[in-house]
């Protein structure tokens, strides 16, 4: 196709995310990827500093990835769930069983990082309306447990019930006002990830739960890290805080692991800093090493026997592309590749490079703070960014960096090298301080 053709139907027909479909910013057709590189259709070549929003963990065009897939389509891109079971989502769910605490057992495979939210939440609300009894607490469950609960600043998705629990200011809460659900809003803890923990952050949970933990089932949080609502890192303290008050009042504890699991933080999955399990846990993105879209949500057993306990023992979510297979085999190579590679060591030496580079930003005038954890650096100014300005200017350095908000960040693929590392940094640096200066 003409590169001009391209360009004119995506601008009169295609929507972007988060854009005006009749006014469109500038787009860039990209042609190709491979290793850490997005090749733009105009010859030009990116450092990618974005892992296509986090997920392409190994790099692009993968060859075990690749051929995963290839042998995989082979046999059967797709069959339905529903009655029917095979051998790529078996052998994914034995994996994940592998890596992910051994409470968290019964595993739903969706097809999005929203779609495992929705589900988890689903399940919080089924398994409250059974009337089960249960290990968390003889008192758990009660059919007016239908609300959330969950910190300022998160994000959780863009469907509805998602939606309804991301950040209620720079979320979409304005736009979609009373037809959302209203949950409840914690403050974010003030106590930052390596820093000395504040008793004070848990108190607004503690009142909370002391006073409506009979509406509430279940207390939503990102572990960790909360990513696209602000990028910022927070002390594992407040998960056990959390999670002992959780259980204290009968409320669900859903961790949303769809940013952070995979490495990301250095561990495997963030909730390992806390060595706290939820009673739900949401993954996705770096599942399928970014190679297509496939989520999972996985429950405790006990989360589980109460859902099934109930008059309709069915738990009511069942997707047409539900553990596609192409996509469970992706992700199961995917894994195997994880876990074959230095992973640990990989994340720790770019955080440390990272860091050092960033440093470079602290004391400019427009910077307000340089944060980095595992495989994510974030320079944070003083004013949202101008987006129309900044993003060609990344890609005349050479690298492919979408900022949002007042947030610079990277998140390169764990596959990077040190001098490919080095160059998306010193780009960022130089970018940001010619920004600044005009
Ligand atoms: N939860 C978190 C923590 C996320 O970062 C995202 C995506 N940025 C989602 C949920 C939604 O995932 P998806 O875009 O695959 O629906």
């Amino acid at each position: 196709m003409e590169l001009s053709h391209l360009k004119d139907i995506d601008r009169n027909h295609i929507w972007h995310p988060y854009t005006s479909i009749t006014n469109p910013p500038i787009i860039y057709p990209v042609s190709h990827a491979e290793g850490v590189y997005i090749h733009l259709a105009d010859g030009r070549k990116l450092i990618d500093g974005m892992s296509s929003w986090w997920c392409t963990i190994h790099g692009y065009n993968v060859p075990q990835l690749n051929e995963a897939a290839c042998k995989q389509i082979d046999k059967m891109s797709h069959v339905m769930f529903g009655g029917l079971t095979h051998e790529p989502a078996a052998q994914l769910a034995e994996r994940l069983l592998g890596l992910l605490p051994m409470q968290l057992n019964k595993i739903f495979f969706a097809d999005s990082g929203s779609i495992a939210v929705e589900v988890a939440m689903k399940m919080a609300i089924q398994f409250h309306a059974a009337h089960a009894s249960s290990p968390i607490s003889e008192a758990a469950s009660a059919p007016s447990r239908t609300k959330f609960a969950t910190i300022r600043s998160g994000y959780h998705g863009d469907t509805w019930h998602a939606m309804s629990v991301c950040d209620p200011v720079n979320g979409m809460h304005g736009l979609f006002g009373s037809s959302l659900p209203v949950q409840f809003f914690l403050p974010q803890p003030k106590s930052r990830f390596g820093h000395e923990f504040d008793p004070h952050d848990i108190e607004p949970l503690k009142s909370l739960l002391s006073e409506h933990s009979h509406e509430i089932a279940a207390l939503i949080l990102e572990p960790i890290v909360q990513g696209a609502g602000g990028m910022y890192f927070y002390s594992p303290e407040y998960l056990r805080a959390a999670a002992t008050l959780c259980k204290e009042h009968g409320v669900l504890l859903i961790f949303d692991e769809i940013a952070t699991g995979f490495g990301r933080t250095g561990r495997m999955f963030a909730l390992e800093h806390a060595q706290v399990v939820p009673d739900i846990i949401c993954i996705g993105k770096g599942l399928t090493g970014g190679y297509m879209t496939l989520s999972a949500t996985i429950a405790q057993e006990h989360v589980a026997q109460g859902i099934s306990q109930s008059p309709s023992p069915a738990f009511m979510h069942g997707p047409t592309f539900m553990a596609n297979p192409l996509a469970c085999a992706v992700a199961s190579a995917s894994i195997d590749l994880l876990l074959a590679s230095p992973w640990q060591d990989r994340v720790h030496n770019i955080a440390v490079a990272m860091l050092s580079h960033l440093s470079t930003l602290s004391n400019t005038k427009g910077v307000a703070c340089i944060r980095v954890l595992g495989a994510i650096g974030v320079v944070e100014l003083d004013e949202p960014v101008d987006m129309q300005r900044i993003q060609p200017m990344f890609v005349d350095a050479g690298v492919w960096i979408r900022p949002f908000g007042n947030l610079v960040y990277i998140m390169p693929a764990y596959v990077i090298t040190e001098d490919e590392l080095s160059r998306l940094c010193e780009a960022l640096v130089g970018v940001v301080r010619e920004y600044l200066q005009n």
